[in-house]
């Protein structure tokens, strides 16, 4: 961070998490035998507010993940000016070989171990991949059960029922279309002529297509899921527009589109990797990591002007470069999909004032939250003259190392 001119101790700070948790967690199970499962909280930096981030159950946790995924979301509450740090978690796990009282007693034995250290002023978990609003629930309820009173703020991404907010669930999706929305703007490009390509149709895809139809007024070209039964991904073509809401009707839990039904309504099914050299002008990854690589970025039609990251990490560092060199306007990920960390934190605002807002207001307070976050990073790129990814991280890390030279870290 040359650009910054940080100071030796500022860099050494921000290299490294403030803070490690690793633990055993020793869990009944339905056949009376104990096992003992290996978890993770890491706090990588709070100077900016209470560190922020998802648990994740998965079988290739390891807290080198766990710490990386800290690390990005300090930035990601930084570049949306959200008063709050980063941190992350995790079990490793396969949560489906798991029944439901196993999944509870693990949930509420995580909490048993990191309880010192979280809290609404210290560190708030809030789900992540394989886990949901029940896990959640059973340790918010653990938490509270330890502290003998209520404290809904310690945790995000409740039930609405144990004070969750309303307009969660598309948050990530909603926030995605608003930086597409500033993106085009900024391009002086009119969002209702444009077409979009969306890969993956999941939590995220699924929010994203009805906005970007609904609220920008564009044309889904296509749209690609991934098919549990055939181990493969499909494309979903429809010339005049593909219809989100009739897309989301045949798709079931796991984002898979019911290919038959899809013919049978006049779509053109092509493979899996068809979103990618789609003729559009704004193409959407909202699946995994590593879609756009050194090897596939040259399938990108020239058409395109706008990739917006709506996943995590779905363009290689030699994709990005590319893209970069070839004019691509990149709406970096940590920026695309910080709505849903944004709304976490009104969740914990709500949490605090025990009042809570109506699913419009909510959704009218992201969008000035993530307009705010545009801008803060275009205005970097065209100051510094570098590209968006960059101009992200300039903001966020200008941000974190502020805070720290103001409490006098560094
Ligand atoms: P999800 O599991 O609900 O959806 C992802 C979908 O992508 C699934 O339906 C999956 O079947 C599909 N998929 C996987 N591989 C595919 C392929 N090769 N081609 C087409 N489809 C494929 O997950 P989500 O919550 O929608 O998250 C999507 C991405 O957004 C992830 O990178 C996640 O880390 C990121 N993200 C999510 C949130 C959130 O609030 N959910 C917030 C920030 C970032």
């Amino acid at each position: 961070m040359e650009i910054l001119e940080l100071d030796d101790a500022t860099h050494e700070m921000l290299r490294w998490p403030m803070r490690e948790l690793q633990f055993t967690i020793p869990v009944r199970m339905d056949d009376g035998s104990t096992r003992v499962f290996h978890g993770y909280r890491v706090q990588y930096n709070d100077a900016r507010g209470p560190a922020k981030g998802g648990l994740r159950f998965h079988p290739l946790e390891t807290m080198d993940t766990v710490r990386a995924l800290s690390a990005w979301m300090t930035w990601k509450t930084a570049v949306v000016d959200i008063p709050l740090g980063g941190g992350k978690g995790g079990v490793t796990c396969t949560p489906r070989d798991l029944s439901l009282g196993e999944k509870e007693r693990l949930s509420r034995g995580y909490i048993r171990r990191v309880a010192n250290f979280i809290g609404p002023e210290i560190d708030v978990p809030a789900p992540d991949v394989y886990t949901d609003p029940q896990v959640m629930a059973w340790m918010l309820d653990e938490y509270e059960t330890i502290q003998g009173r209520h404290v809904p703020g310690v945790i995000t991404g409740k039930p609405l029922a144990l004070g969750g907010s309303a307009g969660r669930g598309e948050a990530t999706g909603i926030g995605v279309v608003v930086t597409i929305r500033e993106a085009l703007k900024a391009l002086q490009i009119v969002s209702n002529q444009t077409t979009a390509a969306l890969q993956g149709f999941g939590n995220v895809g699924q929010a994203v297509a009805i906005h970007y139809v609904n609220k920008l007024g564009g044309k889904l070209l296509c749209v690609s899921s991934w098919d549990h039964e055939d181990k493969v991904a499909y494309t979903f073509f429809k010339e005049d527009g593909a219809d989100p809401v009739f897309l989301r009707s045949i798709t079931d839990s796991f984002g898979t589109i019911n290919k038959a039904k899809a013919l049978q309504a006049g779509y053109d099914v092509r493979d899996g990797d068809a979103w990618r050299a789609a003729e559009v002008d704004v193409l959407i990854p909202a699946a995994l990591e590593n879609m756009i690589t050194g090897h596939t970025v040259d399938e990108i039609s020239p058409r395109v002007k706008v990739l917006a990251e709506a996943a995590n990490g779905p363009t290689t560092p030699e994709a990005d470069l590319a893209l970069h060199e070839r004019g691509v306007f990149v709406i970096p990920d940590f920026l695309c999909n910080a709505g849903g960390v944004t709304v976490s934190y009104f969740e914990q605002v709500q949490n605090a004032y025990n009042f809570y807002w109506p699913e419009d207001e909510v959704h009218h307070r992201l969008d000035q939250k993530m307009t705010g976050a545009f801008h803060s990073v275009h205005d970097m790129a065209q100051r510094m003259k570098v590209h968006n990814r960059l101009a992200a991280y300039l903001v966020s890390v200008e941000r974190v190392a502020r805070a720290m030279k103001l409490r006098g870290w560094v």
